[in-house]
């Protein structure tokens, strides 16, 4: 396992390499590998498939959704520049694995998962881990989670046709937000917003990405827990 690890690393920071110029920067910070390093991606992917957690690809995690290609995460947790004392929100919970990273980079992690059912399995997997400053919700991530707002990064890990306005209210002047936007199933940007101390908002588009739809859903209130 070790050595397939090592190799995954090896492919991210090749990979920051070759899209250097889009992504504006040569290397990733050190922690950010680090926690890639020490987060056991085998144990967030289906049990078949543990072959082959450590490529650097997506996987399919159940209820059609996917845990995201190793370089994506570790380039989205980059952008965020998360600092230990930040309090991050996640859209997309999935499998738990990119929260799990956020996790070992700030105070506090916040994750909704539209999917009860992934919900619920990522909240027993981070549990069963130790991760104790992780806060798991099913429900539509397009409203964010305002009651722990404001955040310092935001992280979307769906494509969604438009950067959904709840989001840029809940992020913190002098955060950033990363989300790929687009239409379902093509060509997506991955865009970094960087709301300034003023409070107006600065966006780049990055690169090209390939997401899974951000679903919006009518289905406010009623079935949603917090784990
Ligand atoms: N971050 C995940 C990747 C999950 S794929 C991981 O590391 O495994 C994107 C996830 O977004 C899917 O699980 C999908 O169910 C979820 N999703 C889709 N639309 C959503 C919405 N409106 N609100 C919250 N989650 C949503």
């Amino acid at each position: 396992m070790a050595g397939n690890l090592h190799r995954m690393l090896a492919e991210i920071a090749l990979e920051v390499e070759l899209t250097q110029s889009a992504i504006g920067r040569t290397a990733l910070d050190e922690r950010v590998m680090q926690a890639l390093a020490e987060v056991r991606r085998d144990l967030f992917v289906p049990p078949e498939l543990r072959a082959h957690a450590f490529d650097n690809g997506p996987l399919p995690i159940g209820c059609g959704q996917t845990i995201s290609q190793p370089y994506m995460v570790a380039l989205m947790t980059d952008l965020l520049e998360l600092e230990p004392e930040h309090t991050v929100l996640e859209i997309g919970t999935g499998s738990g694995y990119q929260t799990a990273v956020l996790a070992r980079l700030c105070r506090q992690a916040y994750s909704v998962e539209l999917e009860a059912e992934l919900s619920t399995a990522a909240a027993s997997r981070l549990a069963e881990q130790g991760y104790d400053n992780v806060e798991t919700r099913s429900g539509d991530g397009y409203a964010g989670w305002p009651e722990h707002a404001p955040y310092d990064g935001i992280i979307v890990t769906a494509a969604a046709p438009f950067i959904p306005p709840a989001l840029l209210e809940q992020l913190r002047p002098g955060g950033r937000l990363v989300i790929p936007v687009g239409p379902p199933l093509q060509h997506q940007e991955l865009m970094l917003i960087h709301k300034d101390l003023s409070g107006k908002t600065h966006s780049r588009d990055l690169l090209g990405v390939a997401f899974v739809p951000l679903r919006s859903t009518s289905r406010h209130g009623g079935s949603e827990h917090t784990h």
